[in-house]
């Protein structure tokens, strides 16, 4: 249970549109208190007797009307009656400004308690309901920072570094994105239901907005479970999400920094990227222009290079470089990869590769990041060979292609390589850096020793998603065993039942194999390296249950055997235990950097 000192605060962001604030009292901070309430929608009454000074932002309020003033004392009677109709009179919320040692404070405050209108009293968190946070705004976009009654220049202090830690321009980000996730939502829904109706809804601009998915009300949730699930790029019924489960991947892999200039050009390559379903037919189709190819187009943030025909004339080859970027931190890259960074004409990045890492990328230098989204990795791949070739072969230029981990960990290095020289590019002008690969970093950051003596002496690697999306052969069981799967986590639940049971694939039934039992410790390792990691801890008995709980936060993988017990000891009849953050590093930075 939460005890008094550790209980934070529910936030909430409030609609209060048309809503009435009662204020009371005429000092500068009821000034600031109509603001708030003015910058909200709401309309605030302000109480206060006739001879009251009033401080001159609140006159000026009076004067432009914004603010109602009545003249005269509070009356216990007002919290009744000067409330709108529609809630017969009961006003929305109170804020009182003259502070704690005003007896009229704590009166307000209980009658206000006991007709359930949240009441705020300055400085006197036991009379208040509810309390304002310091609050940064750009345009939609709002944060709000409180410390729970701890300090609150503390709060604006954190809220400034906040903010000055933010892109510019994210606020107008944060609407063009919320215009073109609405903007698909509905051509995808004009597409499904029909022509006819859809006109009419055009026409009168009357789309509901409850009709659509519901994840604009809500911030608080994280992505789902299934966010990642794999789609293979025949999956048609699939088809219709993909623009939007696309855009759900743009704004979770792309820098903040990418997402806050993203361009009107930026968003019709997303509008294009995948024609809707019935775009030809649908009376709305030219609002989404079909892709002439029945393939997905635009895959690179930047307008595709095409590989221009092998000619006589082309400058000598430049150079490729795949170069492994590590699991996500910046101080995880090799000097080889950060030289190969600094060097490069041209950056062809995964959409796994963090900003942190992209922040090196000199500004002169110019990078694309792969639009590989569910149902597309192939032709995304193809159109960054393609992107390569015409840069290194065609024009001589120096391309480095940078993986996550390590390029020849499941980051398809050898295809690449291999498509290269079969494409004109002698191997000498290949060049491929090793990276820290995620599958040894996560386990080492969660506090998993992949080996240790009397606990594991081997560890596999393996991935949870084979080609095309099916399901490759289970490993079997063994104790001193730690077995990691990348890109398993979207399909956790076939994984476990692969590993703990007999089951049958292709008609054949893999009686030999050893199972793993259901009380094997496992933790599953998500954005390893990066602030935001976390760590689940638990069985895999509990593991599906654990992630359908806590929900995806990619990239993330799982590591399965005792080891995860070695240095950890779990609490006796706790199905599974969350650790946020990332300290791998700041640790050592504090002692070799002391301030
Ligand atoms: N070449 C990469 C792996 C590419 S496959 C490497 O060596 O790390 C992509 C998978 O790697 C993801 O599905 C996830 O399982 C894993 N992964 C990559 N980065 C990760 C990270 N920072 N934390 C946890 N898992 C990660």
């Amino acid at each position: 249970m939460t005890t008094e000192t550790d209980a934070t605060s529910l936030l909430a962001a409030f609609n209060c549109r048309d809503n009435i604030h009662l204020v009371i009292g005429t000092n500068p901070l009821a000034a600031s208190r109509c603001g708030q309430s003015l910058k909200a929608g709401a309309r605030p009454i302000l109480i206060a007797p006739e001879t009251a000074e009033l401080h001159y932002g609140l006159a000026k309020r009076i004067e432009a009307g914004e603010v109602t003033w009545h003249k005269k004392e509070f009356h216990d009677n007002d919290l009744l009656t000067l409330g709108r109709e529609e809630v017969d009179g009961v006003v929305d919320a109170v804020f009182v400004t003259s502070g704690p040692r005003d007896p009229l404070s704590s009166h307000i405050s209980s009658l206000c308690k006991r007709n359930r209108i949240p009441v705020n009293v300055v400085d006197a968190p036991h009379l208040c309901t509810f309390s304002l946070l310091s609050t940064h705004t750009d345009g939609p976009l709002q944060i709000g920072v409180t410390t729970n009654g701890r300090g609150c220049k503390l709060a604006s202090r954190i809220r400034r570094d906040v903010a000055a830690s933010l892109p510019p321009n994210l606020g107008v980000a944060c609407a063009r994105l919320g215009q073109l996730r609405r903007r698909i939502q509905q051509e995808d829904r004009v597409a499904l239901t029909g022509a006819a109706s859809a006109q009419t809804q055009a026409e009168t601009g009357s789309y509901d907005a409850d009709d659509g998915d519901h994840e604009d009300a809500d911030d608080s949730v994280d992505q789902s479970a299934s966010f990642n699930r794999l789609v293979t790029e025949d999956d048609a019924d699939a088809a219709k999400t993909r623009r939007i489960r696309w855009l759900s991947q743009v704004c979770e892999y792309w820098p903040l920094k990418r997402l806050a200039a993203i361009s009107d050009e930026d968003v019709e390559a997303v509008l294009r990227s995948y024609p809707t379903p019935d775009a030809h037919d649908s009376a709305l189709s030219h609002i989404a222009p079909a892709s002439p190819s029945p393939h997905p187009s635009p895959l690179l943030s930047s307008s595709s290079a095409s590989a221009s025909p092998f000619s006589p004339s082309r400058p000598k080859c430049g150079l490729i470089i795949l170069a492994g970027s590590g699991p996500g931190h910046p101080d995880l890259l090799t000097r080889a990869t950060h030289k190969a960074i600094q060097s490069a004409d041209l950056i062809l990045a995964d959409k796994l590769v963090p900003s942190a890492v992209l922040d090196l990328v000199p500004r002169r230098t110019q990078v694309r990041i792969a639009r590989k989204f569910p149902g597309n990795a192939d032709a995304a791949q193809e159109e960054l060979h393609a992107a390569a070739l015409a840069a290194a072969r065609d024009q001589g230029q120096v391309v480095v292609r940078l993986k996550q981990g390590d390029p020849f960990l499941y980051g398809r290095g050898g295809e690449e390589v291999a498509y290269f020289r079969a494409n004109g590019v002698p191997a000498d002008r290949i060049v491929v850096l090793p990276g820290l690969t995620s599958a040894l970093c996560a386990p080492l950051f969660a506090g998993v020793p992949a080996t240790m003596r009397d606990v594991a002496d081997q560890v596999l690697v393996c991935t949870g998603t084979g080609k095309k999306g099916r399901a490759p052969d289970p490993p079997g069981y063994r104790a001193a065993r730690t077995a990691v799967f990348l890109m398993a986590l979207h399909r956790i639940e076939g994984l476990v039942e692969e590993l703990t049971s007999h089951v049958e694939r292709e008609g054949h039934k893999d009686e030999e194999r050893v199972l793993w039992p259901r009380d094997t410790p496992c933790a599953v390792v998500e954005r390893a390296s990066c602030p935001d990691q976390r760590v689940i801890r638990t069985t895999l008995g509990f593991v599906a249950q654990a992630i359908e709980a806590e929900g995806s936060r990619p990239p993330g993988l799982l590591i399965v055997g005792r080891a995860c017990e070695a240095l950890f000891t779990p609490e006796k009849g706790r199905m599974w235990t969350v650790e946020e953050g990332f300290r791998g590093l700041d640790v050592w930075e504090e002692v070799v950097l002391p301030a």
